[in-house]
Order: structure tokens, then C-alpha cells, then sequence
């Protein structure tokens, strides 16, 4: 059973031609192995349970080399240590499949970013309550947001930062103005 996780620090896609998310979808909608990309939706994101690893964008390839199935992925934050059980999770899918031997690669560059989030995914977290990163412009500085997050609940952005962590490291919360709803915002890289 070979199983390692491979830092790339160079390399990366290419993804110039188009967005982040299109480049994904492109590289899925190309790939003979539909099935194994279909399976590793059921792994989901334990940071946001609701989004499985594609529709976050965490997911970047799933190719066979040999006998081997190589799994690439990609961590949205360094401090969340959700990659572990995510790398435990598709192994045990991938075993329960019949593969063998399974790699799960870890690809650093380019990073993540809000925009590698699928449409499908931004729907379901506003559906959720959670503001996704790209609701939010970042200031100059390409810091958190203080006020102007789209509102998941109403729609406005007159709404503004009550603190920089929310239910999880990974998320801000923010009350709405208009409708005085909390919710978290998915923080940018
Ligand atoms: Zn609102």
C-alpha cells in the first residue's frame, strides 16, 4: 500500500486561460475516470460538512498511474487540520472500490483561493447561511473585509464584522444590518 503526500511547490497547472473553477470542471468533464470523481463526492470537507471536497475545490485531480489511482488535493487553509481525515476518508472509499494502491498527493501551488469554490458549492453555503469568500472584497491590504460582506440571508452588504473567528478558525462572523442576522463569512486565503 503505497501512500505519501507530495509537496509541490512548482509546477502547478496551468490556469492562466481560464478561472480557477473553470479549469476544474474542464479537467473533471475530460476525465475517463468519471466514476472515481463521482465516488470521492461522498468525501466531504469536515470544516464545512455540507461541501463535499469538489465543491470546494479541494479536489484537483483523480487520474490513474499504473495500477495506481493518484488523488491530488489541495488544502484551503494550512491552519485547519481537516486533511488527514479527508486523505483517511478517500482511502477507505477508494479501498471499498477495489483500488489497491492509492496516492494521495497534496498540490500547494497555485493555492486555494475563494475563487476555486464551485458555483454549486457557493449556492449550497449562501443556502447555508454562510457568506462564501467571494461575497466579500477584501481592502487593499488583502485583509479580512470590516464591513460589505453580501448578506446570505437578505442579499444587502450593509453588514459588518462582529469578529474575526467565527464557529470555526476558518470562518468570520458578521451581522447584517438590514435583517440583523448573524452569519459567518468564509474567509479568503
Ligand atoms: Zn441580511
Amino acid at each position: 500500500m503505497l501512500s505519501r503526500v507530495l509537496l509541490v511547490t512548482n509546477a502547478g497547472p496551468n490556469i492562466r486561460e481560464s478561472s480557477p473553477r473553470q479549469y476544474l470542471e474542464q479537467r473533471r468533464a475530460g476525465s475517463p475516470e468519471a466514476g472515481l470523481w463521482n465516488l470521492l463526492d461522498r468525501v466531504h470537507d469536515p470544516e464545512l460538512p455540507l461541501l463535499s471536497i469538489w465543491e470546494m475545490g479541494m479536489l484537483r485531480d483523480v487520474r490513474r498511474s499504473g495500477d495506481k489511482v493518484v488523488v491530488v488535493l489541495s488544502p484551503t487553509y494550512s491552519g485547519c487540520p481537516a486533511m488527514e481525515s479527508i486523505e483517511a476518508e478517500i482511502k477507505s472509499l477508494l479501498r471499498g472500490a477495489g483500488v489497491a494502491e492509492i496516492d494521495v498527493r497534496t498540490e500547494l501551488t497555485p493555492a486555494w483561493g475563494g475563487d476555486w469554490i464551485s458555483r454549486e458549492g457557493m449556492e449550497k453555503m449562501r443556502a447555508w447561511g454562510i457568506a462564501p469568500p467571494e461575497d466579500g472584497e477584501l481592502d487593499v491590504a488583502g485583509l479580512l473585509p470590516r464591513q460589505g460582506v453580501r448578506c446570505p440571508h437578505c442579499g444587502s452588504r450593509e453588514t459588518g464584522l462582529i469578529s474575526e473567528f467565527g464557529s470555526t478558525p476558518c470562518k468570520a462572523l458578521f451581522r447584517c444590518n438590514q435583517c440583523s442576522e448573524p452569519f459567518d463569512y468564509f474567509k479568503r486565503l
